[in-house]
């Protein structure tokens, strides 16, 4: 439990965060072994670049879905995964991610929302960052270092998910490609244009899309 200023900033309410710690190794296991590893889309593949559309079936297909997310993340030694990282038009992101404490997490949420941070928690972090849609290639990127994103799970419960450090990082880019964005479209023209460099440069590690 911890206490969330509401939009007012006046009234507090009580938000229960899922746990998302509790065996957070044999449930990354489970998924990723019922599931199917699956090529990555790249920057430039459509899927990307627009709003992906709403969960609103909670059924056994969101559930093999995720699983694919965990197996595929896996193979791409990921710490996040969209669902159109994987060519799926669905607004659910899977990750496994350690907090600024190195606690690992791990966990899904349908239609993510992030929370507006009020002015004294938005403290900024300019950590590296990648994403495994643009292979071989990091950028230092300021985002606030803490982050609440609510949404859905896969049995179409509301959930509220905190994060701290790089999982804070993670739970915002995850959220970030749900709409169609990528990190690099958050960096000046300059640190963009070296990051498509890098890429370009590069060999991927595992599977992925090729671009029309
Ligand atoms: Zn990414």
């Amino acid at each position: 439990m911890a206490q969330q200023i509401d939009q007012d900033g006046d009234q507090q309410v009580d938000t229960e965060f899922i746990d998302d710690v509790t065996d957070a190794d044999a449930r990354e296991k489970a998924y990723r072994e019922r599931g199917t590893s699956r090529p990555i889309t790249v920057v430039g593949n459509p899927v990307l670049h627009k709003e992906c559309k709403n969960v609103t079936e909670f059924d056994d297909e969101l559930a093999k879905l995720v699983d694919d997310m965990f197996a595929s993340q896996r193979t791409a030694e990921g710490v996040g995964l969209a669902a159109n990282q994987i060519g799926v038009d669905l607004k659910v992101f899977v990750y496994d991610c350690m907090d600024d404490q190195g606690v690992r997490h791990v966990g899904a949420v349908c239609n993510p929302v992030l929370d507006e941070l009020p002015a004294a928690r938005r403290v900024l972090d300019d950590s590296n960052e990648g994403c495994l849609s643009v292979p071989g290639a990091y950028a230092e990127l300021a985002r606030p270092d803490y982050a609440v994103v609510r949404g859905q799970d896969l049995k179409g419960n509301d959930i509220a998910v905190e994060g701290t450090g790089y999982f804070a990082r993670c739970l915002q880019h995850e959220t970030d490609h749900l709409y169609g964005y990528l990190y690099i479209d958050r960096l000046s023209k300059r640190d963009r244009k070296d990051v498509l460099k890098q890429m370009a440069e590069g060999t991927p590690r595992y599977p992925v899309v090729a671009n029309d």
